[in-house]
């Protein structure tokens, strides 16, 4: 599998610490954090442009100790349209805006593979989950997964833990044979507030 786990290194949190108090994040990456660009990619870093109080969000996850991992779909590369090159440079630049505004991310894990693939890293595919859970110790049972596709609510479904789907694009409706999200949200600024209010 080539999604690896991102920039940054197993912290807080990790095996070794043992249990840690709350569950793990995972974030989507395009329509959560960033604006999806409607089809196409964030190719470059001028084209990561960051939704409305995303940076906060991360940073009050990361001051209550929940630092999140990005797990990302990023199929442009297997079809050819940007290079892993590409993601990890916009990936780094997403890094140092959410480290800027007092954030950290734990790690950002890119599935690079076409649907045609098959892999078993792309969304709704669990095996970013099962590669974070690996490299920082986290405990999945207690998990929430923040996106804002069908693939993302189902990926949660079949990892076991619970999910918030994000509703910011107006132009795609949630697709009604999808199985239903456990909560929604208008931005990922709510996501949070509701997510350090609930007692796991
Ligand atoms: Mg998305
Ligand atoms: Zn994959």
């Amino acid at each position: 599998m080539t999604g690896t786990p991102g920039q940054s290194k197993p912290a807080q949190g990790g095996a070794a610490s043992g249990p840690t108090r709350w569950g793990p994040v995972f974030l989507d990456r395009d329509g959560v954090i960033n604006r999806r660009r409607v089809g196409d990619w964030v190719r470059t870093p001028e084209q990561l442009e960051l939704l409305p109080g995303a940076l906060d969000a991360i940073a009050r996850l990361t001051r209550a100790g929940r630092s999140p991992v990005v797990v990302t779909n990023q199929s442009g590369i297997g079809r050819g349209t940007m290079t892993r090159a590409d993601v990890d440079q916009v990936n780094a630049y997403l890094t140092a805006r959410v480290e800027r505004a007092g954030g950290r991310l734990r790690g950002i894990l890119v599935c690079p593979h076409a649907p045609n693939d098959a892999c078993a890293c792309r969304k709704p595919g669990i095996a970013m989950f099962e590669q974070a859970a690996t490299a920082w110790g986290l405990d999945l049972t207690r998990a929430t997964m923040i996106g804002d596709a069908a693939s993302d609510v189902e990926a949660a479904r079949r990892a076991g833990f619970a999910n918030a789907l994000l509703v910011t694009d107006p132009v795609e409706p949630y697709p009604a044979s999808a199985p239903a999200p456990d909560r929604e949200f208008a931005s990922l600024a709510e996501a949070v507030d509701w997510l350090l209010s609930k007692p796991m």
